[in-house]
């Protein structure tokens, strides 16, 4: 029997010093009943929560465990690093490497900066598509997720419709209602964000159709705008390249995180020579923006994506589990969607408007040892084996046995009927 008596006792003490107890995307308040909050180890593929139960994780950190936790190569790069200097007055050299790494592989890209979240970077984005022409509307796709500052945040707590308001969203794959958005900003638009694959929560992922990708790029031409690709989740597990190199258009800025130090605190926005000037106009800063350990792991986990088959090991690993678990399902009398990049899949039950059933079916594979999301997409990592897989599986199965025997009695999460029941947070954008 698993325990969680330490977990409990954390979020005791939680709740008296931290507002909420816990605050962002690691908050499992959104998370079925018994998924643990807080967490010990990480190795591999795997985490172990406070009590000492260990998972198989296909959250990765919300992205950034690419390679494996505690990647031995990586680890020496920063133990390396950590003797020589890290925060400190100026930069290292690392900086300059890590840039050339970068715009090496990054066939859009001309320069690199560094950051610390994929918020700064995409912040950045905004700020210098505004400043390449001096002009303000920028358009979003609505429910695209590009950070949680004042502009971008999906909860309504703190922002106003200043913070916003020149700001136009229209419909992700829909080239007319890219058109028409463009035309709404007249002769002031600055720049458009795209995602690399529609990947909101709760919904369906899909891929980008290629004719609103060109579309993008024709449209931010037409108007001297610049296309900025948010790769801060996607980034490298859809290609060694901006993931829009696999639809063949290129933007003129791409916003990169998460992966980038296979964990360690660096993010990166990437331009080319359209953009630079414009760049180098900004005044963008941080205390620990210059750090060299985490460029050191960068540099690393950069090398690591060069040089290896970690692509193909992951898009394999992927395409195992999902062709498994879709299977697996059928066996037990679910349907199941498993959408968009194999690498980054979300998987929702047909017939579950409320998602009362996928929730039970995270619950019950919890309760065996896999980590899954019942909500958001998940991650493939390159440390995944076909026998982790197989591990994996064997415990889906015994969770879709449990849910098919509870069927009738399973309810919905009382936090999600009430959530429903609120306006959706898009309303309040301009
Ligand atoms: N853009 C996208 C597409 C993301 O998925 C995220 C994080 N989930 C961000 C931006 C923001 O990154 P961070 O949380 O590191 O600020």
């Amino acid at each position: 029997m698993r325990s969680n008596a330490k977990d409990r006792a954390l979020r005791e003490r939680a709740a008296q010093v931290i507002p909420g107890g816990m605050y962002g995307h690691q908050s499992t308040i959104l998370m079925p009943e018994g998924f643990p909050q807080f967490f010990t180890q990480a190795e591999g593929t795997r985490i172990s929560d406070a009590d000492g139960n260990t998972y198989i994780d296909f959250m990765c950190a919300f992205g950034p465990n690419l390679l494996g936790y505690q990647h031995p190569e990586i680890m020496t790069a920063i133990q390396r690093q950590q003797t020589q200097i890290d925060t400190s007055t100026g930069p290292s050299p690392l900086i300059v490497d890590l840039a050339e790494a970068m715009v090496d592989m990054i066939s859009h890209a001309d320069w690199a900066m560094f950051c610390k979240n994929g918020s700064d970077a995409t912040t950045m984005a905004l700020m210098i598509s505004r400043a390449h022409r001096d002009k303000r509307k920028v358009l979003v796709a609505t429910n695209a997720y590009h950070g949680s500052l004042p502009w971008s945040t999906p909860r309504p707590g703190g922002v106003l419709a200043e913070d916003r308001a020149h700001l136009i969203y229209f419909d992700y794959n829909d080239p007319q209602a890219l058109t028409d958005a463009v035309k709404q900003a007249g002769n002031d638009l600055a720049g458009i964000f795209a995602t690399p694959f529609r990947h909101d929560t709760f919904t369906d992922q899909t891929l980008p159709d290629a004719e609103y990708a060109h579309t993008a790029r024709r449209l931010a031409d037409e108007h001297d705008a610049l296309l900025v690709v948010d790769d801060v989740r996607a980034g490298f597990r859809m290609a060694r390249d901006c993931s829009w190199e696999t639809i063949g258009v290129r933007p003129d800025l791409s916003a990169w995180g998460k992966v980038l130090g296979n964990g360690q605190p660096i993010s990166a926005l990437l331009g080319n020579n359209r953009a630079r000037e414009a760049a180098s106009r900004i005044f963008v800063t941080g205390s620990y923006w210059f750090s060299a350990v985490p460029m050191a792991a960068a540099l690393e986990t950069v090398r690591i994506i060069r040089e290896t088959d970690y692509l193909d090991h992951i898009q394999k690993i992927g395409a195992l589990f999902r062709n498994g678990l879709v299977e697996q399902a059928k066996g037990f009398g679910f349907d199941l969607r498993h959408t968009g990049p194999e690498t980054l899949p979300m998987v929702l039950f047909d017939d579950d408007p409320d998602f009362r059933l996928g929730y039970a079916f995270c619950a019950a594979a919890l309760k065996r040892g896999v980590y899954l999301s019942p909500y958001h997409n998940m991650f493939i990592n390159a440390a995944m084996t076909e026998a982790d897989i197989a591990e994996t599986l064997e415990a889906t199965g015994a969770a879709f046995e449990e849910i098919k025997q509870n069927r009738d009695s399973i309810q919905p999460s009382q936090l999600l009927m009430a959530m429903a029941e609120q306006k959706r947070p898009t309303t309040m954008r301009q």
